[in-house]
Protein backbone atom coordinates (compact mmCIF):
# COMPACT_ATOMS: atom_id res chain seq x y z
CA UNK A 1 0.00 0.00 0.00
CA UNK A 2 1.49 3.22 -0.77
CA UNK A 3 1.25 6.37 1.79
CA UNK A 4 -0.51 9.22 0.75
CA UNK A 5 0.49 12.29 2.90
CA UNK A 6 -2.53 13.56 2.22
CA UNK A 7 -4.29 11.51 3.98
CA UNK A 8 -2.27 11.64 6.95
CA UNK A 9 -2.78 15.32 6.80
CA UNK A 10 -6.55 15.16 6.46
CA UNK A 11 -6.40 12.68 9.64
CA UNK A 12 -4.32 14.81 11.83
CA UNK A 13 -6.64 18.05 11.23
CA UNK A 14 -9.94 15.70 11.62
CA UNK A 15 -8.64 14.38 14.32
CA UNK A 16 -7.64 17.28 16.50
CA UNK A 17 -10.51 19.54 15.43
CA UNK A 18 -13.08 16.42 16.78
CA UNK A 19 -10.57 16.78 20.25
CA UNK A 20 -10.50 20.39 20.39
CA UNK A 21 -13.94 21.21 19.97
CA UNK A 22 -15.17 18.65 22.61
CA UNK A 23 -12.44 20.54 25.07
CA UNK A 24 -14.53 23.49 24.74
CA UNK A 25 -16.99 22.64 27.27
CA UNK A 26 -15.80 20.66 30.22
CA UNK A 27 -16.67 20.13 33.82
CA UNK A 28 -12.72 20.95 34.59
CA UNK A 29 -10.34 22.43 32.93
CA UNK A 30 -6.49 22.04 34.42
CA UNK A 31 -3.51 24.74 33.45
CA UNK A 32 -0.15 22.89 33.61
CA UNK A 33 1.09 19.66 33.25
CA UNK A 34 3.60 19.34 35.96
CA UNK A 35 2.93 16.70 38.65
CA UNK A 36 0.30 18.63 39.95
CA UNK A 37 -1.89 18.90 37.58
CA UNK A 38 -1.48 15.58 35.93
CA UNK A 39 -2.02 13.74 39.38
CA UNK A 40 -5.30 16.58 39.95
CA UNK A 41 -6.54 15.38 36.28
CA UNK A 42 -6.15 11.86 36.70
CA UNK A 43 -8.09 11.39 40.00
CA UNK A 44 -10.93 13.35 38.06
CA UNK A 45 -10.81 11.54 34.27
CA UNK A 46 -11.15 8.22 36.82
CA UNK A 47 -14.13 9.36 38.56
CA UNK A 48 -15.69 9.70 34.86
CA UNK A 49 -15.51 14.03 34.75
CA UNK A 50 -14.79 15.75 31.79
CA UNK A 51 -11.35 17.10 32.43
CA UNK A 52 -8.96 18.80 30.21
CA UNK A 53 -5.40 20.19 30.89
CA UNK A 54 -3.73 22.93 28.66
CA UNK A 55 0.32 22.76 28.88
CA UNK A 56 2.34 25.66 27.20
CA UNK A 57 5.53 23.21 26.69
CA UNK A 58 5.42 21.04 24.34
CA UNK A 59 6.35 18.17 26.61
CA UNK A 60 4.42 17.40 29.74
CA UNK A 61 6.25 17.15 33.46
CA UNK A 62 7.21 20.56 33.72
CA UNK A 63 9.81 20.54 36.50
CA UNK A 64 9.68 16.59 37.82
CA UNK A 65 11.93 15.86 34.23
CA UNK A 66 15.27 17.90 36.13
CA UNK A 67 15.04 16.02 39.76
CA UNK A 68 17.07 18.42 41.92
CA UNK A 69 19.37 20.33 40.31
CA UNK A 70 19.18 18.19 36.85
CA UNK A 71 20.11 14.72 38.85
CA UNK A 72 17.10 13.02 37.26
CA UNK A 73 16.00 11.36 40.70
CA UNK A 74 13.34 12.26 43.03
CA UNK A 75 12.52 12.37 46.48
CA UNK A 76 9.12 11.39 48.16
CA UNK A 77 7.90 11.48 51.82
CA UNK A 78 6.66 8.39 53.34
CA UNK A 79 2.80 10.30 53.27
CA UNK A 80 2.45 10.01 49.43
CA UNK A 81 4.23 6.75 48.68
CA UNK A 82 1.06 5.48 47.95
CA UNK A 83 0.32 7.65 44.84
CA UNK A 84 3.42 6.64 43.49
CA UNK A 85 2.18 2.83 44.30
CA UNK A 86 -1.30 4.16 43.25
CA UNK A 87 0.28 5.17 39.43
CA UNK A 88 2.72 1.87 39.82
CA UNK A 89 5.88 4.45 39.86
CA UNK A 90 8.51 2.23 41.01
CA UNK A 91 9.99 3.64 44.29
CA UNK A 92 12.20 2.28 46.97
CA UNK A 93 13.64 3.19 50.36
CA UNK A 94 16.20 5.36 51.12
CA UNK A 95 16.27 5.62 54.81
CA UNK A 96 13.13 5.77 57.04
CA UNK A 97 10.37 7.88 55.87
CA UNK A 98 12.39 8.82 52.42
CA UNK A 99 11.64 7.26 49.26
CA UNK A 100 13.44 7.61 45.65
CA UNK A 101 11.81 7.26 42.13
CA UNK A 102 13.39 7.48 38.72
CA UNK A 103 12.13 11.15 37.46
CA UNK A 104 11.81 10.42 33.98
CA UNK A 105 9.56 6.88 35.04
CA UNK A 106 7.80 9.00 36.99
CA UNK A 107 6.50 11.79 34.39
CA UNK A 108 5.96 9.50 32.10
CA UNK A 109 3.78 6.82 34.02
CA UNK A 110 1.79 9.50 35.44
CA UNK A 111 1.12 10.95 32.10
CA UNK A 112 0.35 7.69 30.70
CA UNK A 113 -1.91 6.56 33.52
CA UNK A 114 -3.89 9.90 33.35
CA UNK A 115 -4.78 10.17 29.91
CA UNK A 116 -5.63 6.34 29.85
CA UNK A 117 -8.05 7.32 32.59
CA UNK A 118 -9.46 10.12 30.42
CA UNK A 119 -7.78 13.35 31.06
CA UNK A 120 -7.06 15.32 27.65
CA UNK A 121 -3.84 17.07 27.89
CA UNK A 122 -3.08 19.92 25.29
CA UNK A 123 0.44 20.74 24.78
CA UNK A 124 1.77 23.86 23.26
CA UNK A 125 -0.72 25.75 24.28
CA UNK A 126 -0.66 28.53 26.37
CA UNK A 127 -3.56 30.37 29.37
CA UNK A 128 -3.58 33.84 28.72
CA UNK A 129 -6.57 35.25 29.56
CA UNK A 130 -9.44 33.57 31.92
CA UNK A 131 -13.58 33.88 31.13
CA UNK A 132 -15.37 35.63 34.50
CA UNK A 133 -18.55 35.74 34.86
CA UNK A 134 -21.00 37.21 37.44
CA UNK A 135 -17.44 37.22 39.72
CA UNK A 136 -17.03 33.86 38.87
CA UNK A 137 -13.81 32.08 36.70
CA UNK A 138 -15.87 30.20 34.10
CA UNK A 139 -13.49 29.31 31.89
CA UNK A 140 -10.21 30.19 29.41
CA UNK A 141 -8.81 32.08 26.95
CA UNK A 142 -6.09 30.00 25.16
CA UNK A 143 -4.10 30.60 22.39
CA UNK A 144 -0.81 28.79 20.54
CA UNK A 145 2.07 28.74 22.44
CA UNK A 146 4.16 29.28 19.20
CA UNK A 147 1.94 32.81 18.61
CA UNK A 148 2.97 33.76 22.22
CA UNK A 149 6.51 33.45 21.26
CA UNK A 150 6.36 35.38 18.57
CA UNK A 151 4.44 37.83 19.88
CA UNK A 152 1.91 37.98 17.24
CA UNK A 153 -1.08 39.73 16.85
CA UNK A 154 -3.75 36.94 16.96
CA UNK A 155 -6.65 36.51 18.73
CA UNK A 156 -6.93 33.71 21.23
CA UNK A 157 -9.88 31.17 21.68
CA UNK A 158 -12.22 31.00 24.79
CA UNK A 159 -13.53 27.23 26.19
CA UNK A 160 -16.28 27.02 29.03
CA UNK A 161 -15.24 25.34 32.38
CA UNK A 162 -17.67 24.49 35.65
CA UNK A 163 -14.09 24.90 37.81
CA UNK A 164 -10.51 25.45 36.79
CA UNK A 165 -7.19 24.58 38.39
CA UNK A 166 -4.16 26.83 38.62
CA UNK A 167 -1.23 24.05 38.11
CA UNK A 168 1.53 26.64 36.68
CA UNK A 169 3.89 26.08 39.18
CA UNK A 170 5.93 28.93 40.64
CA UNK A 171 4.52 31.55 38.55
CA UNK A 172 0.86 31.07 39.84
CA UNK A 173 0.01 32.50 36.12
CA UNK A 174 -3.82 31.72 36.21
CA UNK A 175 -4.13 33.41 39.77
CA UNK A 176 -2.33 36.47 38.83
CA UNK A 177 -3.98 37.29 35.66
CA UNK A 178 -7.69 36.91 38.08
CA UNK A 179 -5.87 39.62 40.32
CA UNK A 180 -4.53 41.99 37.51
CA UNK A 181 -8.25 41.63 35.85
CA UNK A 182 -11.51 40.87 37.11
CA UNK A 183 -11.34 43.07 40.32
CA UNK A 184 -12.00 39.42 42.46
CA UNK A 185 -10.43 39.27 46.03
CA UNK A 186 -8.61 36.15 46.32
CA UNK A 187 -8.74 34.19 49.57
CA UNK A 188 -5.41 35.37 50.64
CA UNK A 189 -4.83 37.47 54.03
CA UNK A 190 -4.06 40.43 51.55
CA UNK A 191 -6.90 39.78 48.73
CA UNK A 192 -4.02 39.02 46.29
CA UNK A 193 -1.47 36.91 45.83
CA UNK A 194 0.94 36.76 48.41
CA UNK A 195 4.43 35.31 46.72
CA UNK A 196 6.44 32.10 47.56
CA UNK A 197 8.54 32.41 50.56
CA UNK A 198 12.41 30.81 50.80
CA UNK A 199 13.15 27.35 50.65
CA UNK A 200 11.80 25.22 53.93
CA UNK A 201 10.98 21.46 52.79
CA UNK A 202 9.03 20.49 56.12
CA UNK A 203 6.88 23.73 56.43
CA UNK A 204 6.32 23.64 52.61
CA UNK A 205 5.51 20.00 52.12
CA UNK A 206 2.56 20.35 54.40
CA UNK A 207 1.77 24.51 53.55
CA UNK A 208 1.18 22.98 50.13
CA UNK A 209 -1.41 20.59 50.78
CA UNK A 210 -3.32 22.74 52.94
CA UNK A 211 -2.94 26.09 49.93
CA UNK A 212 -4.52 23.69 47.54
CA UNK A 213 -7.94 24.96 47.40
CA UNK A 214 -10.74 26.99 46.18
CA UNK A 215 -8.94 30.46 45.72
CA UNK A 216 -11.91 32.29 44.35
CA UNK A 217 -15.20 31.23 43.14
CA UNK A 218 -14.28 28.54 40.23
CA UNK A 219 -10.65 28.92 40.81
CA UNK A 220 -8.56 26.55 42.59
CA UNK A 221 -5.01 26.67 43.32
CA UNK A 222 -3.06 23.39 42.95
CA UNK A 223 0.76 22.61 44.05
CA UNK A 224 3.39 24.70 44.23
CA UNK A 225 1.23 27.37 42.56
CA UNK A 226 -0.89 27.68 46.00
CA UNK A 227 2.18 28.25 47.98
CA UNK A 228 3.10 31.21 45.76
CA UNK A 229 -0.45 32.26 46.06
CA UNK A 230 -0.99 31.81 49.84
CA UNK A 231 2.70 32.89 50.63
CA UNK A 232 4.28 29.19 52.04
CA UNK A 233 7.98 28.16 51.29
CA UNK A 234 9.49 26.75 48.42
CA UNK A 235 10.54 22.97 49.11
CA UNK A 236 12.72 21.64 46.36
CA UNK A 237 13.23 18.59 44.39
CA UNK A 238 10.53 16.29 47.39
CA UNK A 239 7.78 15.79 45.32
CA UNK A 240 5.32 14.47 47.22
CA UNK A 241 3.84 17.79 47.88
CA UNK A 242 3.15 17.92 44.46
CA UNK A 243 1.26 14.58 44.53
CA UNK A 244 -0.91 15.21 47.07
CA UNK A 245 -2.55 18.34 46.45
CA UNK A 246 -2.74 17.17 43.35
CA UNK A 247 -5.25 14.46 44.94
CA UNK A 248 -6.35 16.49 47.55
CA UNK A 249 -7.83 19.40 44.82
CA UNK A 250 -9.28 16.46 42.76
CA UNK A 251 -11.26 15.38 45.86
CA UNK A 252 -12.66 18.84 46.65
CA UNK A 253 -13.47 18.85 43.09
CA UNK A 254 -15.28 15.82 43.29
CA UNK A 255 -17.44 17.03 45.91
CA UNK A 256 -18.57 20.19 44.74
CA UNK A 257 -19.45 18.87 40.63
C1 LIG B 1 10.73 23.96 33.57
C2 LIG B 1 10.89 23.78 35.08
C3 LIG B 1 12.06 23.21 35.57
C4 LIG B 1 12.22 23.04 36.95
N1 LIG B 1 13.37 22.42 37.38
C5 LIG B 1 13.52 22.15 38.70
C6 LIG B 1 14.65 21.44 39.16
O1 LIG B 1 15.53 21.06 38.37
N2 LIG B 1 14.76 21.19 40.48
C7 LIG B 1 13.80 21.59 41.37
O2 LIG B 1 13.94 21.34 42.55
N3 LIG B 1 12.73 22.27 40.95
C8 LIG B 1 12.55 22.55 39.64
N4 LIG B 1 11.44 23.22 39.21
C9 LIG B 1 10.46 23.56 40.19
C10 LIG B 1 9.78 22.32 40.73
O3 LIG B 1 9.94 21.29 39.85
C11 LIG B 1 8.38 22.65 40.95
O4 LIG B 1 8.31 23.18 42.22
C12 LIG B 1 7.44 21.44 40.83
O5 LIG B 1 7.64 20.80 39.60
C13 LIG B 1 6.07 22.01 40.95
O6 LIG B 1 5.13 21.17 40.45
P1 LIG B 1 3.78 21.77 39.90
O7 LIG B 1 3.05 20.62 39.33
O8 LIG B 1 3.12 22.60 40.92
O9 LIG B 1 4.23 22.78 38.74
P2 LIG B 1 5.39 22.70 37.62
O10 LIG B 1 6.09 21.41 37.64
O11 LIG B 1 6.16 23.93 37.71
O12 LIG B 1 4.51 22.71 36.28
C14 LIG B 1 3.77 23.84 35.87
C15 LIG B 1 3.47 23.68 34.41
O13 LIG B 1 2.57 24.71 34.04
C16 LIG B 1 2.90 25.15 32.74
N5 LIG B 1 2.36 26.51 32.58
C17 LIG B 1 2.71 27.61 33.29
N6 LIG B 1 1.98 28.68 32.90
C18 LIG B 1 1.16 28.23 31.92
C19 LIG B 1 0.14 28.85 31.11
N7 LIG B 1 -0.16 30.15 31.24
N8 LIG B 1 -0.50 28.10 30.18
C20 LIG B 1 -0.21 26.77 30.04
N9 LIG B 1 0.73 26.13 30.78
C21 LIG B 1 1.38 26.85 31.71
C22 LIG B 1 4.43 25.09 32.72
O14 LIG B 1 4.93 25.03 31.39
C23 LIG B 1 4.70 23.82 33.50
O15 LIG B 1 4.78 22.68 32.68
C24 LIG B 1 11.23 23.45 37.85
C25 LIG B 1 10.05 24.02 37.34
C26 LIG B 1 9.88 24.17 35.96
C27 LIG B 1 8.60 24.76 35.41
Amino acid sequence: MQLDEIKISKAIIESFNKKLIDALDVDVAIVGAGPAGMVCGYYLAKANKKVVLFERKLSVGGGMWGGGIMFNEIVVQAAAKRILDDFGVKSRLYEKGYYLADSIESVSVICSKAVQAGLRIFNLISVEDVMVRSKKVTGLVLNWTAVEMANLHVDPITMRAKFVVDATGHPAEVARIVERKSGIRLETKTGKTMGEESMWAEVGEDTIVKNSKEICPGLYACGMCANAVFGGPRMGPVFGGMLLAGEHVAKDLLKVL
